[in-house]
């Protein structure tokens, strides 16, 4: 609350880098560039080839950060040849922006096309007759990273035919399987997509994508806790009174209604993304930055997930669906009314879910996630709510109602760190007015321009970091914590499920019974 009578104020002092420190810069642990590799696009015909992965190939070319030895093979059923290819791939880099000519220029040559069903074995050992080629060609060096970016429904035959031509095999290089969310829709299916994978491919050659670890401001929550020793202090049950996740989209379905209308916003969203900002936020510290300690610490945040209570699902989840309404002044249907979308659909586009992670740490600490499509900001927010002060010296100013500290983690829009916490306004007056001070990260100087999230993932991939990716024990821990949610809901149906289905109005915040889960978001 503000102090009575207090003067508005805009009191949010910048905080900046310290100069570099002398003879030295700040500390980066640079990448190394990645051994030559063949990068094996499957369904690179397809929409997350164009949208995603080769911009994010042109742009680490253009930045110099690919191997010299490169070939970049797109392979799905399209009857296209290598031209055919280069012509659609410049077509994706001209429509995502930032097309570098001289760079393309040099990286075309570099970019093939191998025509694939993934069904024919005959396929495959043209496929890896085709790698033999580029090995000696385009010096690949026997190394390959093959992305499956194909509907999920293929990734267990592509790996499957991958291991019946010896292309899993890690004889001469390195074989790798990039593997795209959704990682099965319920606990069986991961499970048997995962022993689908392993029949060729061991654990540490599968790389589960999960793009939102791979932001800037994702990964920067663990230098923030872990590289600061003022934070862990207070991280825990004692000091911190609620956490929440919010990630928000204004954007509808689109054309993705197929895959959507089967999976719904607890899928999208939350056995992934939401999952992994939940273990970022309440993970212990493990023992040093690599890849098995990282994700031991995750997983036992999952283990330690209490099991949604039944009877209490009503209180816990709020399902919503978008309806018609006009999100900057303009008109867009409701959900059921978009392309591809049943008429009746009990679908839910919005979840707002209170859950606990019973350790010793986090004990009693509500822990609030929230995702939605067509809400009024597309905002990706961490918010880890401080208790109030004990007892306050100034009741008679602000009343027994002081708001409590924050520190506001925003990963989008935005990039920076805040934290609020009362201060005198400057005067003769004692009066107290929230202050905010925030570090914009896009406003540092950077020693080095960011990676985008999917040049992370591809970069990680090369070198075989698989720190920022999900690891099978994760995966099957949050569908064994979610399952029984989705099952419920599912056979209930809409309207009758413990979670109602509430509706909500393009543009808006989402259903008033979700907003009030998530008051410190704002
Ligand atoms: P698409 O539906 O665009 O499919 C990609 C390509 O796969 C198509 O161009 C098609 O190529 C091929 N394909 C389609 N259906 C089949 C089939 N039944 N059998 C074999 N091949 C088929 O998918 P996206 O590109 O949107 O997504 C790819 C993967 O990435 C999916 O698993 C998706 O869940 C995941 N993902 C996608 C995101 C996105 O923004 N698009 C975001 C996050 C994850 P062809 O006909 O030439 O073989």
């Amino acid at each position: 609350m503000p102090a009575p009578g207090a003067a508005p104020t805009d009191f949010a002092p910048p905080i900046s880098f310290d100069p570099a420190p002398p003879g030295g810069g700040p500390s980066c642990l640079l990448p190394p560039r990645p051994s030559p590799c063949a990068l094996v696009i499957f369904g690179a015909s397809g929409d997350l080839a164009a949208r995603m992965i080769l911009p994010a190939v042109h742009a680490l070319h253009r930045h110099g950060a690919l191997p010299q030895g490169l070939a970049v093979l797109g392979a799905a059923r399209t009857p296209w040849g290598d031209e055919d290819f280069r012509a659609h791939m410049r077509r994706a880099l001209e429509a995502a922006g930032g097309m570098d000519g001289p760079a393309w220029e040099a990286l075309a040559p570099r970019v093939f096309y191998q025509p694939l069903d993934y069904a024919d074995p005959a396929g495959f050992a043209a496929l890896a007759a085709r790698l033999d080629a580029l090995d000696a060609g385009a010096g690949t060096e026997g190394n390959r990273l093959f992305y499956l970016a194909t509907p999920p429904t293929v990734y267990a035959e592509a790996a499957r035919g991958l291991g019946a031509a010896g292309l899993a095999r890690e004889a001469r290089g390195f074989s790798r399987l990039v593997v795209e969310k959704p990682f099965g829709r319920d606990l069986d299916s991961a499970r048997a997509l995962d022993v689908a994978l392993h029949e060729h491919f061991a654990e540490h050659q599968v790389f589960r994508i999960d793009h939102y670890l791979a932001k800037e401001t994702v990964q920067n929550i663990l230098l923030l806790r872990f590289a600061n020793a003022i934070f862990e202090p207070l991280w825990n049950r004692r000091y911190v009174a609620s956490v929440t996740c919010a990630a928000m989209e204004t954007l509808g379905v689109g054309h993705r209604a197929g895959y959507y209308e089967r999976s719904g916003v607890l899928r999208d969203m939350f056995q992934n993304h939401m999952m992994q900002l939940l273990a970022l936020v309440a993970m212990e510290p493990p023992p040093a930055f690599d890849a098995e300690a990282v994700r031991d610490e995750k997983a036992k945040v999952y283990r330690a997930l209490r099991p949604f209570d039944p009877a209490r699902l009503a209180d816990d989840l709020v399902l919503g669906q978008y309806g018609p309404g006009t999100p900057g002044g303009a008109p867009v249907p409701g959900y059921r009314r978009e392309p591809g979308v049943a008429p009746d659909s009990a679908t839910p586009t919005f979840a707002a879910m209170r859950l606990w992670v019973d350790n010793w740490r986090w004990q009693g600490v509500p822990f609030h996630l929230l995702s939605g499509k067509r809400l009024r900001e597309k905002l990706t927010r961490i918010v880890v709510r401080f208790r109030e002060v004990p007892h306050s010296l100034f009741r008679h100013i602000l009343g027994e109602d002081i708001g409590a500290n924050r520190l506001i983690l925003d990963i989008h829009p935005g990039n920076a760190v805040s934290l609020t916490m009362q201060a005198k306004l400057p005067g003769a007056r004692l009066c107290l007015q929230p202050a905010t001070m925030r570090f914009d990260f896009d406003a540092a100087r950077a020693p080095a321009r960011a990676l985008d999230a999917y040049e992370k993932v591809l970069l990680d991939c090369m070198l075989g970091d698989q720190t920022l990716f999900w690891r099978q024990d994760a995966v099957e821990q949050c569908w064994g914590f979610l399952t029984p949610v989705l099952e419920r809901c599912e056979a209930c149906g809409a309207q009758g499920s413990p979670a109602e289905l509430h509706g909500y109005a393009a543009g808006s915040w989402g259903p008033a019974a979700g907003l009030e889960m998530v008051q410190e978001l704002f």
